[in-house]
């Protein structure tokens, strides 16, 4: 079994280039987010126990996030590639991994950094707009409605959510490079950390996290 992770601030294109990879590779994209909504929908034990936070609006706890990802790696098959995307998030995620991953006979083979300059994540988060009414997603400057603050689908009116605002996608960055700058020197130290430019476009960024793929 092979697994891979991918690491990058909110807005760096994390979902977009694992798309891109999983369509050019053998590689499964596994986020925990659908690994725990594929748990709960099975009804499975620990799926049960997720399902019980979830609805009471609450983080899923890490141990339970981690029995799920045990639970995924046990049903794996030996010629199995795992793009993990989102997780782990902190050092001791991380650590947690590195047995679970090992209890199944494998290891974080590659860590890839995604790369994007403050400002470019600021300009791509801040921009976006958002169409109430069919849920349409704009970008004043890279993908502008035909006609300013109305969506081109339904009609419907474009806003900014509060999420995006330049002040919260700052304070978002800080939280994120908070917690990952633990997580980056320890697959540093274990010299597997690739750094991605991702700073271009979606395809660049694909393009050369394909070529460094091992
Ligand atoms: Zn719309």
């Amino acid at each position: 079994m092979k697994a891979i992770i991918l690491l990058g601030a909110p807005g760096a294109g994390k979902g977009t280039l694992a798309e891109g990879v999983r369509k050019e590779t053998d590689y499964q994209h596994v986020s925990t987010g659908d690994m725990l909504r594929v748990a709960v929908k099975a009804g499975t034990p620990t799926g049960l126990e997720a399902k019980s936070y979830m609805e009471k609006g609450e983080l899923v706890p890490d141990d339970v996030i981690l029995r799920i990802v045990g639970e995924r790696l046990a049903e794996g098959r030996p010629e199995d590639k795992l793009m993990f995307d989102g997780f782990p998030r902190t050092l001791e995620q991380a650590r947690q991994l590195d047995a679970v991953l090992e209890k199944a006979g494998a290891k974080v083979d590659q860590v890839f950094l995604l790369d994007v300059p403050t400002e470019t994540i600021v300009s791509r988060l801040s921009g976006r707009r958002i169409c109430k009414g069919c849920g349409a997603v704009y970008h004043v400057t890279n993908i502008p409605p035909k006609a300013e603050g109305v969506c081109d689908k339904c009609g419907g009116p474009l806003y900014q959510r509060p999420d995006d605002s330049e002040a919260t996608v700052l304070n978002r960055l800080e939280v994120y490079q908070r917690q990952t700058a633990s997580l980056i020197d320890f697959y540093e130290q274990k010299g597997i950390l690739i750094h991605v430019n991702a700073g271009t476009t979606p395809q660049d960024a694909t393009k050369e996290m394909l070529s460094k793929l091992a």
